[in-house]
Formats: C-alpha cells, structure tokens, sequence
C-alpha cells in the first residue's frame, strides 16, 4: 500500500485541480455508520421504506422514528476524522480544489475545509413541508414526532431523500468540477447511488486521473478508477498529506 499512497502523493502534488468526491465510508471512523457493507443500516431497514420520499409522505413519524432521530443523535456527536482533516488540510496546501460530498454529516466543514459541495443536502438543517422555512436541526424540539413548523406543516431533514432531485445548481457544479478536474480522489463510497456515481466518469472521460481510496473495490474499480488505495479513508489521506507535505519541501 504504500507504494500506492506514494503514487498518489505525487500525483495529488502535481496539480492544484484535484477534487474529492466522498461518500459514507469517509465518515465511518468518525462512528457515523454507513448505508451499505457490514455494520451497515441497510442490514437492519429498507431503504426504500425509509428513505425514499414516498415513504416519508406516506408516515412521517415512521421515518422520522426509524432513521431521522437516530441519525440526528449519532451525528451530534460525531467530529471529523484523520480524513476529513486530511482532504482540508490538502485545501489549504492548494492542491484540493473542493469537496463534493454525498454525505448529509456536516463533518467535511467542521474539519476546515471551506469549498464544499453537499450533494445530498444537510441534516443540519430542517424545512418546512408547507411553507419551505428552514430552521436548524439542533434547535428542535423532538418531544412530539414528527416536528413541526410554526405554521403547522410537517419539519423534513433538508436532504435528498431517494426518489428527489438533486439541487440543480449542486448537480452543475459538480459536474464543471468533474470535467474540470486533473485528479479525482473518490473516497469511501461504493459508488452505486446516482447521479453522484456518474461524477467519476465524467472526471476519467475529461482526462482526469481517477483515484479511489476504499478498503473494498466497487464498481469503478478496474474500469473507471486508475488505482484503488485499499485502506481506511483516515490513515491513507493523512499518510498521502504528509506525503504531500514532504514534497513540497523538497521541491
Ligand atoms: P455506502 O454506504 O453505499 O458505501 C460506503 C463505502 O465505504 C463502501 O464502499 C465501503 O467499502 C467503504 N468503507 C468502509 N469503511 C471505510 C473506511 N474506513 N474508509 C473508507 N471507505 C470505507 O456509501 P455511499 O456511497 O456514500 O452511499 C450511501 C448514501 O447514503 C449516500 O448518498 C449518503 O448521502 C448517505 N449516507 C450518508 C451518511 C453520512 O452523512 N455520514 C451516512 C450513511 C449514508
Ligand atoms: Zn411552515
């Protein structure tokens, strides 16, 4: 593995146009669970019972009982990893230009980086069904589930739930990114959720190199991605950073 991380050291140092793409595995050792893979919620819940917004329409309480409050509680106490310090840390350096993230966490912010593109939305945040008025996630009351608005309507997480859009101007720019970008680190994500799946092609179609930092290999693996680096998200960008680091210096 290490030739790997030196691999991609020098490819990260090479350019300032490189950009993050992550996904669930990224937040894993920050104790946040994945969707997918084992310890996943998936083993335990359906998706589309869940997530789907279909079913939050259907019984509100029941997706705000079976995913939105527990994930409310595990993301409060979460706090950035070694990863999420690391791909910040590569922002400053000048060679990250932004982070697209899949992830609703807020963990990407919260470790410095500033250029974050949140895919799927927030959980920090929640919207009213009826009159659109955001309020903040930490502010609620959950005493009654599910919350509502002043005006009554019914409080949602201000996420793409399955079955919605992804905010257009979210899908635009990541999509410039994409095509703009000469690497591409794709991280912790199994890559099978469009369109954000999409992004890594579109990065190697526009000559990108496609790098995936993932202890598993996924469907881009040997088709889509260069190389995999096949390690937790924390200790391989923390090593490819140092790395990074190193070479500036001697440069
Ligand atoms: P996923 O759950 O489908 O896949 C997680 C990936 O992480 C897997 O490929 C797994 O091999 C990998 N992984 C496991 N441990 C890792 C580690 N230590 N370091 C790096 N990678 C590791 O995740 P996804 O592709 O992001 O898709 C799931 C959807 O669920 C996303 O849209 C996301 O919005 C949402 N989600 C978000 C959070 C969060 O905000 N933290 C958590 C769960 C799900
Ligand atoms: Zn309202």
């Amino acid at each position: 593995m290490q030739d790997l991380i030196e691999r991609a050291a020098r490819d990260v140092a090479a350019t300032r146009r490189a950009v993050a793409l992550t996904g669930a595995g990224i937040s894993i050792e920050s104790g946040i669970p994945p969707f997918r893979g084992p310890g996943g919620l998936w083993e335990k819940i359906d998706p589309m019972e869940v997530a789907h917004i279909d079913a939050f329409r259907r019984d509100p309480q029941k997706v705000w009982d079976l995913l939105i409050r527990g994930m409310q509680s595990v993301l409060a106490q979460a706090q950035p990893n070694l990863a999420h310090r690391g791909l910040a840390a590569l922002e400053d350096m000048g060679h990250l230009q932004a982070v697209i993230t899949q992830n609703v966490d807020g963990l990407h912010q919260q470790a410095g980086s500033r250029d974050v593109i949140e895919f799927h939305g927030s959980f920090a945040w929640q919207r009213c069904m009826v009159c659109e008025r955001r309020c903040r996630s930490a502010e609620l009351d959950l005493a009654v589930i599910p919350p509502r608005c002043d005006c009554g309507g019914i409080l949602r997480p201000d996420c793409v739930f399955f079955g919605e859009m992804i905010p257009p101007a979210h899908l635009v720019r990541s999509q410039q990114l994409a095509a703009g970008c000469q690497v591409m680190l794709v991280v912790g994500t199994s890559a099978t959720v469009q369109p954000a799946a999409m992004l890594p092609l579109i990065a190697r179609d526009a000559g990108a190199l496609v790098i995936e930092i993932n202890p598993e290999p996924t469907p881009l693996t040997g088709s889509v991605s260069d190389y995999l680096i096949p390690g937790p998200a924390g200790q391989v960008v923390a090593a490819i950073r140092d790395r990074v680091g190193e070479l500036k210096e001697t440069s």
